[in-house]
């Protein structure tokens, strides 16, 4: 059928017909985010700027522009941090009845949803993911993750009965750049609703809302010295994470950095738990309701533009119904809009870097080069910053690199397979084991599935749901502990 002409507002009384292309007029969100030109760090309750007088500067990646000055943190720096957080663990914290550490981080949870428009735009503007995903997703769940574990700082004993609990003392955080804020209440929430201080480093690229987040501890009037924000390069995190105050180290990043860090604490007596990369499996039986399948693969791989280590990266889906399945994605990712992450009615915003960006497209051509079929939308991209369109795989074997790799970005790899055996087989080759998704409408092949599968996570007839009740953590080289859940909690805690 020829395509008809947009109903523009040039032309906006034309009477709509079927396979109209719609236009949407711009929907920026325009509130103000309170950014200031220059972030120092957050040690001792006040923000100080670096001993060495360093700063770095963090950019907009959907513009390339400058956003702000961020305080660059040397190890001097990262032993003061320390040292107050060893002192408000030792004089305040780790003393305080669990009922007092609860209101604050009542009050911390109160704080964030009262501020979180700012934060949405301040994650959006740093980051590049879409407004409405930072609106609706990271910072109401963040709040989340402080009002459930604020629930359970006075209900400890229920963790562990009749075992003997105690707090680390301080803990040494570092978390990546996809989920900025929540990433940081993932660790800090039960860090301190068991009684330990925390000294964190944001990732090099999104520490505004991090460094935001000591505001909001200021507001809380949270003890001095209990939560420590020191934004840096990767040596800043190998201070924090080698210093000898920091008994207990929770790192979330990519596989081959935690593996460093583990070589780099062997004969050390810190504790560990590792969040690492994923090459999840989302699998599509015959039997499955595929419309709400193909929202499921939509939703698992370009949300946050694929920048989610559990994405459902590999799209498993049996033979019989694969031309029917890639027709309706390609239906689909063909109205995916892809562009300005302020606009609310963009569906995939900024890739994170111009780094990323760099590897998204290295992996992409060596997937053209190794013989695998690839297809875009082909959509238009805004002049500057970094965008990639929304890419899907075909004709991909598991030796592929596509297949194996981390891609980090909008890239869909699709394998076939005939029966469940061959499935679960495909799906566990690989070196990763942090989620899969499964649809189908049998509640028995559920069940098997996700025994059979090796997963921290399994989804059913869903995909990329979290819930700060629910524990997360990966297998094999995805790393090991939990966050979220009551496992989360214990992560934090000696059980003697
Ligand atoms: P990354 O390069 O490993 O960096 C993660 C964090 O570690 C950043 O803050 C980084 O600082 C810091 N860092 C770098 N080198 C370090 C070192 N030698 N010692 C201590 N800290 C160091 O990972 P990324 O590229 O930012 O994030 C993407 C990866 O994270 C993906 O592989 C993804 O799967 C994984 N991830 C996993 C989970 C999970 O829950 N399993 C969740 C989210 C992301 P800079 O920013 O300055 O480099
Ligand atoms: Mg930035």
């Amino acid at each position: 059928m020829p395509k008809s002409p947009a109903r523009t507002k040039a032309n906006p009384a034309r009477e709509l017909v079927f396979g109209d292309l719609w236009e949407y007029d711009p929907a920026p969100e325009t509130a103000d985010p309170k950014l200031k030109p220059r972030y120092d760090l957050f040690i001792n309750g006040s923000f100080v700027p670096p001993r060495a007088g360093k700063y770095f500067a963090t950019i907009n990646p959907a513009h390339e522009t400058k956003i702000a000055d961020i305080a660059l943190a040397d190890a001097s720096d990262v032993d003061a941090a320390c040292k107050s957080a060893h002192k408000a663990f030792t004089n305040v914290w780790g003393k305080m009845p669990g009922k007092e550490r609860g209101k604050y981080l009542y009050r911390i949870a109160r704080l964030l949803q009262d501020h979180a428009r700012e934060f949405a735009i301040a994650e959006t503007l740093d980051g590049g993911k879409p407004i409405k995903e930072s609106r609706d997703f990271d910072i109401p769940m963040a709040a989340a993750h402080f009002f459930y574990h604020a629930g359970w700082a006075d209900k400890l004993e229920h963790l562990a009965p009749g075992r003997q609990i105690a707090p680390h003392g301080v803990v040494g955080q570092v978390i990546p750049w996809n989920f900025p804020l929540l990433m940081l209440a993932w660790k800090i929430a039960p860090a301190l609703a068991v009684g330990n201080c925390v000294v964190l480093k944001p990732a090099e690229t999104t520490s505004i809302t991090a460094l935001k987040f000591g505001e909001i501890c200021q507001e809380a009037g949270l003890p001095n010295g209990v939560v420590t924000i020191v934004s840096g390069a990767g040596e800043t995190g190998a201070a924090v994470i080698q210093h000898p105050l920091t008994t207990k180290v929770a790192f979330t990043g990519s596989t081959e950095v935690g593996k460093s860090i583990m070589r780099s604490l062997a004969g050390t007596d810190k504790k560990l738990t590792m969040e690492l990369g994923g090459k999840a499996a989302n699998i599509v039986f015959d039997d499955a309701p595929l419309d709400q399948a193909v929202e499921g693969i939509v939703n698992g791989i370009f949300f946050n533009q694929g920048h989610v280590c559990c994405a459902g990266s590999r799209l498993l889906v049996q033979e019989s119904i694969a031309e029917i399945v890639l027709a309706k994605l390609k239906r689909r990712i063909a109205v995916l809009r892809v562009g300005d992450p302020m606009d609310k009615n963009t569906d995939l915003g900024a890739i994170n870097s111009r780094k990323q960006l760099t590897k998204i497209t290295e992996l992409v051509k060596s997937g053209v080069a190794e013989g695998a079929e690839k297809y875009d939308t082909g959509c238009k991209l805004p002049a500057k910053g970094f965008f990639f369109r929304p890419t899907i795989f075909t004709n991909v074997s598991m030796s592929h690199r596509i297949a194996r790799e981390e891609i980090f970005g909008p890239v869909l790899s699709i394998l076939t397979f005939r029966t469940p055996e061959e499935a679960v087989e495909k799906a566990n080759n690989t070196p990763y084991g942090l989620s899969a998704g499964v649809w189908t409408d049998k509640g028995s092949r559920i069940l098997q599935m996700s025994t059979l599968l090796k997963a921290g996570v399994v989804w059913a007839n869903t995909y990329n749901k979290f819930d700060p009740t629910s524990p997360f953590g990966g297998y094999k080289e995805s790393g090991f502990g939990r966050e979220g859940g009551k496992q989360g909690l214990l992560d934090y805690l000696s059980v003697g």
